[in-house]
């Protein structure tokens, strides 16, 4: 199920190192190396897809799990309260550069709206 060279395979599978905050059956998530908010974690299905467009119906509920871990990551990670957004980039267009399927949940302060 892990794709040959792709970095969140590995680092799902532990071969490389990453500050792992969350995992379960379906989905792993960790810090990310170049945070862009004082809580910037991505969210990762375990299966590799490459991107949102390869899921299909057999993936419905893989997509669920991933939506009930970022609230739990949200509330481990102390933003729930506050707010929280989750972000999938799909993509060139959108800025897609890890071919891994992964969500961005960012934090910790009031974040600005502006996809330019
Ligand atoms: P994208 O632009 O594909 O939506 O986001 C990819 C994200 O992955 C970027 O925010 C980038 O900082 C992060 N990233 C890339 N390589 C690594 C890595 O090896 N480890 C971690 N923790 N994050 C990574
Ligand atoms: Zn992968």
């Amino acid at each position: 199920m892990a794709e040959q060279d792709c970095i969140f395979c590995k680092i799902i599978q532990h071969d490389i190192p990453s500050e792992m905050v969350y995992e379960d059956e379906w989905v792993a998530a960790f810090k990310d190396l170049a945070p862009v908010a004082p809580v910037h974690i991505l969210i990762v299905p375990k299966k590799h897809l490459s991107t949102l467009n390869d899921a299909t119906e057999s993936d419905t509920l893989l997509l669920g799990k991933i939506q009930l871990a970022a609230s739990k990551i949200a509330e481990r990670q102390g933003v729930k309260e506050n707010g929280y957004r989750l972000i999938h980039n799909c993509g060139k267009d959108a800025g897609q550069e890890v071919m891994h399927v992964h969500y961005h949940l960012l934090g910790g302060k009031t974040l600005g709206w502006s996809p330019d």
